[in-house]
């Protein structure tokens, strides 16, 4: 089997009609089929040992997403990384990985060419998002057939590096028989039809845009429009040729922001990556009386739960994930490894035929996050309510125990984005003498105010237990971000560690 041939089983009976409208620079189905079998000849020119890793750090582009499918039909394995990752960061994930071949933006070739022939790397190509660069000068003098190389179900297919939100980027070994059931899972389960049209506005070197909106599309064979970079103005002008939309979060805050949005012709908005919040879920109903459907996953296991839908697989619920997916098994237990109640908050654990084999070259790692009975931990906490749909509520990693008293960040937050004067928050533990961790809050103020840390303690107070008040509010202009928009808590922590000491 190969990934590549079941998504090309996919494509539509014609393929000369059009598979990406990017911008009005249009792609025929035939073309996706022709332009990755001339860089997949060229890979296998390279005459790379099985299992060779390809690297590519570069924007956004059709061709980028050309290269995906060249690399799975030349059967080596794809390791996209963050463009906006720099020198430090590459240097880690070149020297981890140890790729055959490393594709970067020309603007970056100099810096990353030196970096990778240091670390043994003997091919560097340039490819950049105006169709240049030395990656298609070789491929165009390729054959543009190709027959793709056979690959059992459990061979690697792609790495992918978690965003880091937590800790360093672990690289998460994705296997063609992952990608492709986790693909056919939503075909159905989000009912793809012959006639959509995919909104395609998201990064490709992470799982929600390179598989669920890619992977969908092409195992549909519906079109896409396709967006290098989202632009809010310019998404909302296409909007009216699209039936499904997939965005992380602030996608659709930033949708909101626009004056026109007309979404007559959509089907389906999903959302994922992070957690939306129900004012925007219910702003985005009150404007486009659409029930934007929220789903789960990771890197690590591609897509756990979703909210249904059509209406015979239940309703759209805002503020949780949904049920399981058909085929993913997920279970909610305490600290001890117990199945929880309905309702009771604990630790999501998951398995299922999407379940990645493991971190890449981490296998202490990759031991410790599986329990005995074969499990994935995901490090997410949350709670199953009766109706089988999850309610994400952290992470593990983010709980604060504050004087033997669990507190969830995401609870405190949602009091604390509500106050006058409150833009965002972030709530973390920090070491205390007595309570061994201290709830601790970080406000950004909304545009013109100025809030009053003491003010915020004291609205509080009263509404949420004693325990869960944090000590101490500081206002800061802005939360530390990671390169996926995620917060990150850690670095929070680190900078207010000794607070109380
Ligand atoms: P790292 O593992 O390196 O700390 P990360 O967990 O952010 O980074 P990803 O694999 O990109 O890396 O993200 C997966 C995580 O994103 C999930 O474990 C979960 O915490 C979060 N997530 C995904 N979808 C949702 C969602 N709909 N609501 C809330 N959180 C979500
Ligand atoms: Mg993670």
């Amino acid at each position: 089997m190969n990934l590549y041939s079941a998504l090309r089983a996919g494509f539509p009976a014609d393929l000369d009609t059009t598979a990406i409208d990017a911008d009005g620079a249009l792609y025929t189905w035939r073309d996706l089929e022709r332009g990755s079998a001339m860089l997949a000849n060229w890979l296998q020119r390279l005459d790379l040992p099985a299992g060779s890793r390809v690297a590519v750090h570069t924007d956004k582009s059709v061709e980028g997403l050309l290269l995906y499918l060249a690399v799975l039909r030349a059967g080596l394995v794809y390791l996209p990384l963050n463009p906006a990752y720099q020198a430090s960061e590459l240097e880690h994930f070149i020297t981890d990985a140890a790729p055959g071949v490393v594709v970067c933006a020309s603007r970056n070739f100099g810096w990353i060419s030196k970096l990778a022939f240091q670390r043994g790397v003997r091919w560097v190509f340039t490819l950049d998002d105006d169709r240049s660069g030395t990656l298609l000068e070789r491929a165009v003098q390729m054959s543009d057939v190709h027959e793709h190389v056979a690959r059992a179900p459990g061979d690697l297919a792609a790495i992918l590096y978690t965003s880091g939100t937590t800790g360093r980027s672990k690289g998460a070994m994705l296997s063609h028989a992952n990608l492709l059931s986790n693909a056919q899972t939503l075909k159905a389960y989000w009912d793809w039809q012959p006639d959509d049209v995919l909104l395609h506005a998201l990064p490709i070197f992470h799982v929600h845009g390179l598989f669920v909106a890619s992977h969908g599309a092409l195992l549909n064979g519906s079109k896409m429009l396709w967006f290098n970079k989202f632009d809010a103005a310019a998404v909302a002008r296409r909007l009216p040729e699209a039936t499904v939309f997939m965005g992380v979060p602030t996608l659709y805050v930033r949708l909101l922001q626009e004056t026109t949005l007309d979404t007559r012709a959509m089907r389906l908005f999903i959302s994922g990556s992070a957690p939306l919040l129900i004012e925007t879920w219910r702003e985005w109903q009150a404007r486009t009386g659409h029930l934007i459907l929220e789903r789960y996953g990771m890197s690590e296991t591609l897509m756990l739960t979703s909210n249904p839908c059509r209406p015979q697989d239940g309703e759209r619920i805002g503020g949780t994930v949904g049920p399981a997916l058909p085929g993913v098994g997920l279970r909610v237990v305490s600290d001890a490894g117990q199945a929880c109640a309905v309702d009771e908050i604990g630790h999501v654990q998951v398995r299922g035929p999407n379940v990645f084999s493991g971190y890449w070259q981490m296998p202490e790692k990759t031991a410790e996050e599986f329990t005995a009975d074969g499990w994935f931990k995901t490090g997410d906490v949350g709670r199953l309510g009766a109706n089988g749909y999850l309610t994400l509520i952290g992470r593990s990693k983010d709980l604060v125990i504050s004087g033997g008293f669990n507190v969830y960040p995401a609870e405190i937050e949602g009091f604390l984005n509500e106050l006058p004067g409150v833009d965002e928050s972030a709530v973390i533990g920090v070491p205390h003498p007595d309570f061994g961790e201290a709830v601790v809050a970080v406000v950004t103020p909304a545009k013109g105010s100025v809030p009053d840390p003491d003010g915020l303690i004291q609205a509080l107070k009263g509404r949420i237990a004693g325990f869960k008040v944090p000590k101490r509010v500081i206002v800061a202009p802005e939360l530390p971000r990671n390169a996926m928009g995620k917060v990150q808590k850690k670095l929070l922590r680190e900078q207010h560690a000794g607070l109380f000491g």
